[in-house]
């Protein structure tokens, strides 16, 4: 086959400040997934658009070459379709109890979600504690799912916009993840090809996320509301803080355990209002005049949740993980947690057997932190602080050299942060 147009061209384009044509992009993201377009050729250009950065119209193109690169699931279901996507955090367990709210109260949620890569958890990982609960779905299985329980939570299914996996995989390992062309059309390419008629992005800023600045997070959740608007899908956009990691529970088994006492009418506060504040968005979305704070309290959350589980496989009743070796980290002095550092805790969890250093390398189901205290509380010097789970104990020391400095006791209590700090449509 003659290709239009030469890798080289396409990269020096870039390189040099001038924006890609419709025709170029399209070209480029094809013969990259058809393999033409070398992995160092793709590299070269992902490493200009993270130094040039990419025009609305651009990334735009650039989303839809992703999404025309594979399949689009066309979920026929007879409620309205509605999803929820987050820029990835520490203890961010909220699409546990989220899709089964959102689904007791008349929705259908379609939630194709990824593992964990670094300092941030994945979903995948934290369900997969649950004994037999299985993640890979055929797209038969998605909508029969969605349809009799109205919540499905898997593994994204092999033809969903594959030049996104290619690329993800290349930028992980060239340092071209944080740039915010490149994020936006990644997470967008999935979501619009899953075919979800709305869908709310939780968009983190702080120390424990992606976008470390508001400035950034703002500029994020505008690409990604803008590109959802342009390809036909109501989007909403939440800026919420992860400057401290999300409820007391950071890891796989521990978030899941969580998130279950959220759906059983109790779980930490910040969980719950984060919980409720994305639901009610998606209800927005869906056109659905229903109070998700009645439907939790009422149980029919956990009801759908225990029918989620069971779906795919899995037992909601059973016994999660247990860690073989517990180390407690005690409070050095007494007064008030002062700060929780995110992405200290994040790192730690991670070392500790909760998260990958490889896309290949399994997870422990049962290591993770346990926050027993969280900024703003009391502490007594002694007083345990966190606890450290993991099969592998000589982790520990390494875990702990990551919290190094990532917490802080003084004598009054820090002022408080809002949960949600802006919301963009
Ligand atoms: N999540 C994604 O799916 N893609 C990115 O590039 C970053 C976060």
């Amino acid at each position: 086959m003659t290709e239009p147009f030469a890798a080289v061209d396409v990269i020096r384009t870039k390189r040099d400040g001038g924006r890609l044509s419709d025709a170029q992009i399209a070209w480029v993201v094809d013969a990259y997934t058809r393999g033409v377009v070398a992995e160092e050729q793709m590299a070269a250009l992902a490493m200009a658009i993270f130094l040039r950065g990419m025009d609305v119209a651009e990334i735009s193109r650039w989303t839809g070459a992703m999404i025309d690169s594979g399949e689009r699931l066309s979920l026929k279901v007879s409620r309205p379709t509605v999803d929820k996507h987050s820029t990835g955090g520490v203890g961010d367990k909220i699409t546990l109890p989220l899709a089964p709210l959102v689904a007791a109260c008349g929705a259908a949620v379609p939630q194709l979600s990824g593992r964990g890569l670094g300092h941030t958890g994945g979903t995948l990982d934290k369900l997969e504690s649950i004994p037999g609960w299985r993640a890979s779905l055929s797209t038969d299985e998605i909508a029969r799912q969605l349809e009799d329980v109205g919540a499905v939570v898997c593994a994204a299914t092999t033809g969903l916009a594959p030049a996104d996996k290619k690329l993800y995989a290349l930028r992980d390992v060239t340092s071209t993840v944080e740039s915010i062309p490149l994020i936006a059309s990644s997470i967008m390419s999935k979501k619009i090809a899953e075919g979800a008629a709305g869908l709310v992005l939780d968009v983190k800023t702080g120390s424990g996320a992606f976008m470390k600045t508001l400035s950034q997070a703002q500029e994020l959740a505008r690409r990604l509301v803008d590109i959802g608007t342009a390809h036909g899908v109501a989007t909403t956009a939440l800026i919420t803080d992860m400057n401290v990691p999300l409820g007391r529970a950071v890891g796989n088994a521990v978030e899941v355990a969580e998130s279950v006492s959220v759906l059983q009418g109790g779980g930490p506060a910040d969980v719950v209002e984060l919980t409720l504040a994305l639901a009610r968005e998606m209800l927005a979305l869906a056109g659905l005049s229903v109070d998700p704070a009645e439907v939790l309290a009422s149980g029919r959350a956990y009801e759908t949740w225990c029918r989620m589980i069971a779906a795919q496989g899995g037992d909601p009743e059973a016994d999660l993980p247990k860690p073989s070796h517990v180390h407690v980290v005690k409070a050095p002095s007494s007064g008030v947690l002062a700060s929780l550092d995110a992405y200290a805790v994040g790192v730690a969890a991670w070392r500790l057997g909760a998260g990958r250093a490889r896309k290949e390398d399994p997870v422990q189901a049962a290591a993770g932190i346990l926050c027993l205290a969280k900024p703003g509380e009391a502490v007594s010097a002694g007083d345990p602080l966190l606890e450290l789970h993991t099969d592998t104990p000589d982790a520990v020391p390494f875990a702990l050299a990551a919290l190094e400095g990532g917490y802080s006791i003084s004598d009054s209590a820090p002022a408080g942060s809002p949960i949600v700090l802006e919301t963009i449509r």
